[in-house]
């Protein structure tokens, strides 16, 4: 496999938006957690779905991996890029999610010496109220502490997250937040929309009236803001939410919008094989029993038809600056094409077609309507 997305489910506890596939743990298990990754990884081997391949992308996502003691992490890279073959890339990139304060000096000399390339920072915001409304467990002088720690590392790229959209009676500034970080000088960011899931304590606060519901003129706005002042400080806006310097854009991620297979390792984990999707057990505790066990932990597989995927390649192209070309199985009505054109949402250039930031807002009715289209296909 080529594209190897790890998944550690452990978090401290759980942010007020989050319903990601987590498990809340004071002490993270970490021995078993490893043991269950080391065991799946034998199993899919077995049944002969590793293929052998160079890896040019390891991604460990969560949750949150730096809740993994060092050491761990670096014996899980090892087993995984020993079942590379022939051996990993010298410039594969490695990238690992973390929490500013799970940033140490010593984590970092153990994470680069594991050959971890590429840190994610959970930064969210720099305004401690917003902080501790969102549940997250660094305080706002966290992050800079953290970028200069991993820089004096040797981390070579460095991504920070931040959120936009919050209730307006957080009193947040965005735009500060976009200031301090580009001041960090990061190579790449990742902006993400408030979006209110069900099942949060952020759903249950604005069921009861305690928050005031989100409002589409401020994401507007906001989403608006961040383009225009990271593209001006040179950052190019390459997907809906993400800003990467030249050469700094998620090789990672990339594969995934350019329909690349990928192999998941882990609970919950998606993997992506020969247009075979496949997901394993969200619950670490059900993962566990089966990968343990020796079992396969995939919870369910589908397999995508030509119509699907001519659809998913729409939509993950549409979601990127690259845009989508024109084909044979999809139009877009001539009158719908040229609003767009004309309102500034759409570019045509030769047989390409792509969305600007303001057509990204419209993205979803976009594709609902190119979902018609694509019917006959
Ligand atoms: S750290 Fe990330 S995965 Fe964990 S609860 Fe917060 S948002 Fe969810």
């Amino acid at each position: 496999m080529r594209h190897i997305y790890v998944h550690v489910p452990f978090c401290a506890r759980r942010c007020s938006y989050c319903d990601f596939a987590i498990a809340v743990r004071k002490v993270v298990p970490a021995d078993r957690y490893v043991a269950a990754v080391t065991r799946e990884l034998e199993t899919r081997k077995q049944n002969g779905e590793w293929d052998s391949e160079p890896l040019e992308t390891l991604y460990f996502g969560g949750g949150t991996p730096s809740l993994l003691p060092p050491g761990h992490l670096a014996d899980l890279i090892a087993t995984i890029t020993r079942s590379a073959h022939p051996l990993i890339r010298p410039s594969a990139e490695i990238t690992f999610e973390a929490n500013p304060d799970d940033v140490t000096p010593e984590a970092a000399r153990i994470w680069v010496a594991a050959g971890v390339n590429r840190v994610s920072l959970g930064s969210q915001s720099f305004d401690p109220a917003v902080l501790a409304w969102m549940h997250r467990t660094h305080d706002a002088e966290a992050v800079p502490r953290a970028v200069q720690v991993l820089r004096d590392a040797g981390i070579p790229s460095l991504s920070l997250d931040f959120i936009f959209g919050l209730p307006t009676e957080l009193n947040a500034s965005f735009e500060r937040d976009l200031e301090k970080a580009v001041a960090l000088g990061p190579d790449h960011l990742s902006i993400y929309g408030l979006s209110v899931e069900a099942r949060t304590p952020l759903a249950r606060w604005i069921s009861r009236g305690a928050t005031t519901a989100l409002s589409d003129e401020r994401y507007a706005d906001e989403f608006l803001l961040a383009h225009d002042r990271l593209t001006a400080f040179g950052y190019r806006h390459y997907e809906v939410s993400n800003y990467a310097l030249p050469g700094r854009e998620s090789r990672h991620n990339s594969a995934y919008w350019l329909e690349r297979d990928y192999a998941g390792l882990g609970p919950a984990a998606h993997s992506m094989r020969r247009g075979v999707r496949s997901w394993n057990f969200a619950q670490w505790t059900a993962y566990e029993r089966a990968a343990k066990g020796g079992s396969d932990p995939t919870e369910a597989r589908e397999k995508l038809s030509e119509r699907e995927r001519r659809l998913e390649r729409l939509y993950l192209g549409l979601r990127t600056d690259r845009g989508v070309a024109k084909a044979p199985w999809w139009t877009i009505e001539r009158s719908r094409e040229d609003l767009w054109t004309r309102e500034g949402w759409l570019e045509t250039t030769g047989d390409q077609y792509r969305l600007t930031a303001r057509g990204w807002l419209r993205l979803d009715d976009l594709v609902a309507s190119l979902t018609t289209s694509a019917d006959g296909g």
